[in-house]
């Protein structure tokens, strides 16, 4: 394959991207690709800038040198204490060994970032947000230090970079800051100098003040994604504790599978859907500059594993990538679930122009993130009832809004319940596959499993349904749609 084909399209503009119709959920905008690039965290104007540099690096590297530039990520459990930053070590040894340029992103050791988050709250629940990023991005610098250092000891040539030191910039929105631009001429000169560049993970410098910032929890996978677009990455690979994406969560069905592939819109999908092996904002950026994201597992042993190159990705791990590139898609290719729901209800609302705004607007105004949304037609033309969900952790402040803009709204009755999950059933063949919504209501009836509501996009079926039934379903689905690993 050649990175500077892939690449010199640089951003996504196949056909059918970001054309009305084609968002990525009822309430998930069909936006462009600057403005997914925006909403990624990144300048718009990087594509532009970026392009023709990759056309010119990806020449040279053809014929200079078939070596590969390769950004690995390791999370907290991977590099939880001495031992495991040692395995980690041997991982990157591999690949140094092969002749690869390696960039390591790493994470906080695990349950480090936790404690320096409660560390904060107990300083002072009213806490300056650019004093949290100042506590909470130090875990990641002790890991990066230990990590080069470990990497010293066996010999080889390592430093570590913070974020202000790459600089990684940022916007200003401390505790959950975008990245702006990574200028990688510094530690792109370091690594193909034959350095290794130890980069801390979740960490950025927000240029105008000076301040250190982080990206919001789960954040190092979107470092590492940025990381391997600044250095033209062949592959960023994310060493987490599972060895892949499988179908749906193997602690509910043993017989989930792994998939080899699956494209950025499903993992986008699953990611925002409660799965929780990539931050969603990772694969957004990552699906704009098409860097092809790897899922793999540290703990297998790092002499078990082959160096990276292009002709081996395939070989293991669950690659994220284009679905033109998935040869044989599957119409269903996963079943995603989210507890973390609560619905309401308004019942008896008006029904006239306006009502709708007047409850959703302010919900947006205080951040509330709403999901799905049923709107009943009402019966006797005057009132109708809505039914929507929220976080369940935000539920309590929804309600509370809500009745705050009662004025305005006019007369509501209010019924809410977090008792309920939303099952999701994934796939890009949907675009081209009829009948899988029916399916998937046929399955739950069989099952005897109400739902609550219903909500799709152009490769999703979402329905909310109690809670207890949540494992009943998702089994039942995942055989429906021939899943099951047998
Ligand atoms: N250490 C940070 C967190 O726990 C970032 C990360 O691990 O991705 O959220
Ligand atoms: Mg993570």
């Amino acid at each position: 394959m050649s990175r500077a084909l892939v690449l010199s399209s640089g951003c996504p503009v196949r056909p059918g991207f970001g054309l009305p119709g084609r968002g990525a959920g009822p309430w998930g905008s069909c936006r462009g690709p600057r403005e997914r690039l925006r909403s990624a965290g990144l300048n718009p104007n990087l594509i532009t800038r970026l392009a023709p540099i990759r056309v010119r690096a990806g020449l040279l590297k053809e014929s200079a040198s078939p070596m590969a530039t390769v950004v690995m990520k390791f999370g907290g459990t991977s590099v939880a204490n001495i031992e495991r930053i040692q395995n980690v070590a041997r991982h990157v040894k591999r690949e140094v060994d092969a002749g690869n340029k390696v960039a390591v992103v790493v994470s906080a050791m695990s349950g480090v970032t936790n404690q320096l988050v409660a560390w904060v709250k107990d300083a002072s629940p009213l806490y300056d947000a650019r004093e949290y990023d100042a506590v909470v991005a130090t875990g990641e610098q002790v890991t990066a230090g230990l990590l080069a250092i470990t990497l010293q000891g066996m010999g080889l040539r390592a430093r570590s970079w913070t974020g202000w030191q790459v600089p990684i910039k940022t916007n200003a929105a401390h505790g959950t800051a975008r990245i702006t631009e990574i200028p990688g001429a510094q530690i792109k000169k370091a690594i193909e100098g034959g350095e290794i560049a130890v980069v801390t993970g979740f960490q950025g410098i927000e240029p105008l003040e000076k301040r250190i910032s982080t990206l919001g929890r789960g954040g190092s996978d979107t470092s590492a994604v940025a990381i391997a677009v600044a250095l033209e990455a062949d592959v960023c690979d994310i060493y987490t504790d599972v060895d892949g994406v499988y179908t749906t969560d193997p602690r509910i069905v043993p017989k989930a599978r792994r998939l080899a592939k699956i494209s950025y819109e499903e993992m986008l999908e699953m990611a925002s859907l409660g799965s929780k092996v990539l931050q969603t904002r990772s694969v957004e950026l990552a699906m704009v500059y098409k860097v092809r994201t790897r899922v793999l597992s540290s703990f297998v042993a790092p002499d078990g594993m082959k160096a990276f190159s292009p002709d081996n990705i395939e070989d293991i791990g669950t690659i994220v990538c284009d679905e033109d590139e998935i040869v044989e898609q599957q119409v269903v290719s996963g079943i995603a679930y989210a507890k973390d729901e609560a619905k309401v209800t308004l019942l008896k609302v008006d029904d006239k122009p306006g009502v709708a705004a007047r409850i959703f607007g302010p919900l947006a105004d205080a951040n509330i993130n709403v999901d799905m949304i049923v709107q009943n037609v009402g019966a006797d033309g005057k009132h109708t009832d809505m039914t929507f969900t929220v976080q369940a952790a935000e539920l309590t402040r929804a309600i509370d809004v809500l009745k705050k803009a009662k004025a305005d709204i006019g007369h509501f009755d209010i019924k809410s319940s977090a008792d309920i999950v939303k099952i999701s059933v994934i796939g890009v063949g949907m675009r081209s596959h009829a009948g899988v919504a029916a399916q998937m209501f046929k399955v739950l009836s069989e099952k005897g499993i109400n739902i609550h509501a219903i909500s799709t996009s152009e490769i999703k079926v979402s329905v909310l349904i109690e809670a207890a039934y949540a494992e009943l379903a998702v089994r039942a689905l995942h055989s429906a749609y021939g899943l099951d690993n047998d």
